[in-house]
């Protein structure tokens, strides 16, 4: 078999796993999903699209490099099989519908909500693509066994982190549908920048994480990067239970000045956080820098240090209006 055809299992594999029926998330419902928008598209993502198009870091792992700036069109920027129709229309009318409140608890927990939903859902999607390529007999006799050997060791990590998972969701059905508060968010706002991002990750490094006891989830934290009318709005988030280990590290990116904050952010991007889109006009000006950008993304696929301070900043290189919005809330 050549390397063409290998590729070309691979590929059937993952488009397999990526076009397959899924259920709704919501306990009890039976409904098949439709395509979600992590982020919606009217009142965020259409802030900084251009004619319909947006600017994203793919992967095609047959590249070199395997990272680079793909466009893509609003339609199918940052979007999921999470929920049905039913779902997904009523759970996110509040924060979908009317002017956000970021000072409303429920707001901050419904966009930390989908984020959890979006990684399980992605976290299942590629268990059953790699479970495809383990059990493919082609694949086996001409793929090295190290290769077979990774891919059980991710659906490993990726089982591990379903589970974690689980333990956190259960407190977002208990907060949205009993109205509890089991999460601590602080929000603040930053000048407009044309950047909008939305995912989780895990606090500890992976340093830390061998020495936890596998029973104890990892410590999620949850970011959105909304850009609003004349300011861009950072939420995060994290079980209040949780709080003891990651609060100062949180408060931190709201401490300084918005210069301050605004390296803190583009560090985390590049180290942490996977789903971000920017506009054209600031993957123009980051355009030179992409070998940069994407060095340091494979750096934090490498690395056991993932809460690294880097030397490049994003922003030094994209326009944004240096006025001063300090204003920071917690709910
Ligand atoms: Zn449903």
């Amino acid at each position: 078999m050549t390397e063409e055809e290998t590729k070309g299992i691979i590929r059937k594999n993952e488009l397999l796993a990526k076009g397959k029926e899924r259920k709704c998330f919501v306990d009890c419902c039976n409904s098949m999903t439709i395509s979600s928008h992590l982020l919606q598209k009217n009142g965020i993502l259409n802030r900084i699209s251009h004619q319909n198009h947006l600017y994203e870091i793919g992967i095609n792992p047959f590249n070199t490099p395997s990272f680079n700036f793909q466009k893509i069109g609003i339609n199918k920027a940052l979007t999921f099989p999470g929920f049905c129709n039913k779902h997904d229309t009523e759970i996110f009318r509040e924060i979908e519908t009317k002017s956000i409140d970021f000072k409303d608890y429920r707001t901050n927990l419904l966009f930390s909500y989908r984020i959890l939903v979006n990684e399980l859902r992605k976290k299942e999607i590629l268990i059953d693509w790699y479970t495809e390529n383990i059990n493919n007999n082609e694949l086996r006799t001409h793929i090295t066994p190290d290769y077979f050997y990774r891919l059980n060791e991710s659906i490993n990590g990726y089982k591990m982190a379903l589970n974690d998972g689980k333990y956190y969701l259960k407190y977002f059905n208990l907060d949205i549908y009993q109205n509890t508060k089991n999460f601590s968010f602080m929000t603040f706002e930053l000048p407009f920048i044309e950047i909008c991002a939305s995912g989780v990750f895990n606090y500890e490094n992976s340093c830390e994480i061998v020495l936890m006891p596998e029973s104890q989830p990892l410590t999620d934290i949850y970011f959105n990067l909304l850009p609003m009318d004349n300011k861009s709005i950072v939420i995060f988030g994290v079980l209040t239970e949780m709080k003891n280990k990651c609060w100062d590290y949180i408060e931190d990116f709201a401490k300084g000045s918005k210069v301050f904050s605004l390296k803190k952010v583009s560090d985390l991007l590049l180290t942490n956080v996977e789903n971000w889109l920017c506009s054209k006009s600031v993957y123009e000006k980051l355009k030179s820098n992409e070998t940069v950008i994407v060095e340091e993304i494979k750096k934090t696929n490498q690395t056991n240090i993932e809460r690294r301070t880097l030397d490049f900043n994003m922003f030094e290189y994209i326009d944004y209006k240096k006025n001063t919005f300090a204003n920071t809330w917690y709910s």
